[in-house]
């Protein structure tokens, strides 16, 4: 974090980019300072200010946070992005993209490689949107399974892009994942789905519950720890291509 006092005057577009990165603003009536911050799990800089600003206050406030930045960018370097021949572990797989120019727009999970075909070469939203999609799949495959298992009902399941919670059950029986559990080990999908199933019979974090984990997910207590230690690794993967930053 970084803070330097200024004065305002003009209000300005919500998002900049600065040396290749985005830097949201983020202003707030009772900010009497500039405050920039980095957000790792969103990718993005995040700079907080008062309602009234100029452009020039702004560029000079970058220009004074340069080195702050390099080093925040620096750190930021291990962020992955899902391009053309790079790796990303896609259900416990290590998997190659491979983008291809095609008349068919369409994409193509291998064992060990992803095939992307679009003739305007738009692959990244493909892409995205079919790793979500199995991620959604694996998801609703294995809660259906364990549900009936448990002998209980489930209702809608949907992958949302969270940031505090891998994964939650409604009283009603609805189920939200993270779409990003697909770049985990498998086992570690495998206990979400357990945990937030057996919620359908213990609604709280029980002993009864934790048994009832067990059942599904012999050694839930590694893949929870898992998640702890290494759950922030799954945030590393970015959807990039060119000047989009996703
Ligand atoms: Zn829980």
């Amino acid at each position: 974090m970084i803070t330097f006092s200024k004065k305002f005057k003009t209000p300005l577009p919500l998002e900049w980019i600065h040396k290749e990165q985005v830097i949201r603003l983020n202003p707030l009536k009772r900010a009497r300072n500039i405050k920039l911050t980095y957000d790792s799990k969103r990718n993005h800089f995040r700079l907080t200010t008062p309602v009234y600003i100029t452009k020039k206050e702004i560029e000079e406030f970058l220009m004074r946070a340069d080195a702050w930045l390099d080093d925040k960018i620096q750190q930021n370097n291990e962020s992955v992005n899902l391009d053309h021949g790079s790796i990303v572990p896609v259900l416990g797989q290590a998997c190659r993209i491979h983008f291809q120019k095609d008349i068919k727009r369409k994409i193509i999970f291998g064992t060990d490689i992803i095939t992307v075909f679009d003739h305007q070469e738009k692959y990244t939203e493909l892409l995205e949107d079919g790793i979500k999609k199995k991620a959604l799949e694996f998801l609703t495959k294995k809660s259906h399974e364990f549900a009936e298992m448990l002998e209980v009902s489930i209702q809608k399941i949907v992958v949302r892009n969270t940031y505090s919670r891998w994964g939650s059950c409604s009283a009603s029986g609805n189920l939200s994942y993270s779409w990003r559990l697909i770049f985990a080990p498998l086992e570690v999908l495998e206990y979400v789905c357990a945990h937030e199933v057996s919620h359908r019979k213990y609604m709280d974090h029980s002993k009864a519950f934790w048994q009832t984990v067990a059942s599904l997910s012999p050694h839930y207590h590694k893949h929870r720890s898992w998640l702890k230690a290494e759950g922030k690794q799954l945030f590393r993967y970015r959807f990039y291509s060119r000047s989009k930053i996703k």
